[in-house]
């Protein structure tokens, strides 16, 4: 297992997440579905021209929640992450916007009022949750990685038996709060009413794990 620290960027993206008051905390869900459309847009792409990747007739983001764990698991089998992928995509800013929301986070002194204007992206996870593990396999390479952080100064990567390419992102959500409850993400009605009202033009089949009472 090797440890590794957050860039400072992140740190600061991350910090304000965690400490976050912006009360449309629901909008992690969207962000992590987002990004698993865009791995298979990408995986789907490259194996058009690349035979190393065989052809995926069945395209999927599936939701797992799991009442006994307070676990909600967003699974995808889209192009995955190789580590080097791993270490830059997670643990660096390097999309523009969220550096522009950075940027206008220094400047502003109401933090809440703006998370709604950018994408914050895979880090607002950390509004919900206070641990995520990410599980990933690129097709490009034997193994895959099982990445891990409870969002304050680093995290951590292991290798990880997996033979599917894709990408498997577990929240452990956050004990309530004396004003909110986290629970609400397990219960199946929520989680349908998020993916309608956030995720509807996804492409891909959007799948719920259903456990029976
Ligand atoms: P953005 O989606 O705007 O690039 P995010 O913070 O949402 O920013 O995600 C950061 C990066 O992490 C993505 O660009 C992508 O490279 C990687 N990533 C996140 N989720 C996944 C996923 N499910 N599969 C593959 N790569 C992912
Ligand atoms: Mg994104």
């Amino acid at each position: 297992m090797s440890k590794h620290e957050f860039k400072t960027e992140s740190k600061q993206l991350l910090n304000l997440m965690i400490n976050s008051i912006y009360t449309h905390k629901e909008i992690f869900l969207r962000e992590l579905i987002s990004n698993s459309s865009d791995a298979i847009d990408k995986y789907n792409y490259l194996s058009l021209t690349d035979d190393r990747l065989k052809t995926e007739e069945n395209y999927e983001i599936e939701i797992i929640p799991n009442k006994d764990a307070k676990t909600i698991t967003i699974k995808d089998n889209g192009i995955g992450m190789t580590k080097e992928e791993l270490m830059e995509n997670l643990g660096t800013i390097a999309k523009s916007g969220s550096k522009a929301f950075i940027e206008k986070l220094k400047e502003s002194k109401d933090n809440v009022d703006i998370i709604g204007q950018f994408g914050v992206g895979f880090y607002s996870a950390f509004m919900v949750a206070d641990k995520v593990v990410v599980k990933t396999k690129s097709p490009y390479e034997d193994t895959g990685y099982v990445w891990e952080s409870t969002g304050e100064s680093d995290f951590t990567i292991e290798d990880l038996s997996k033979n599917e390419h894709g990408t498997e992102i577990t929240l452990h959500l956050r004990e309530n709060d004396d004003d909110e409850s986290y629970d609400t993400y397990l219960e199946e009605y929520k989680i349908k009413e998020l993916v309608k009202k956030y995720s509807d033009y996804v492409r891909y089949p959007i799948t719920m794990e259903v456990t029976k009472e």
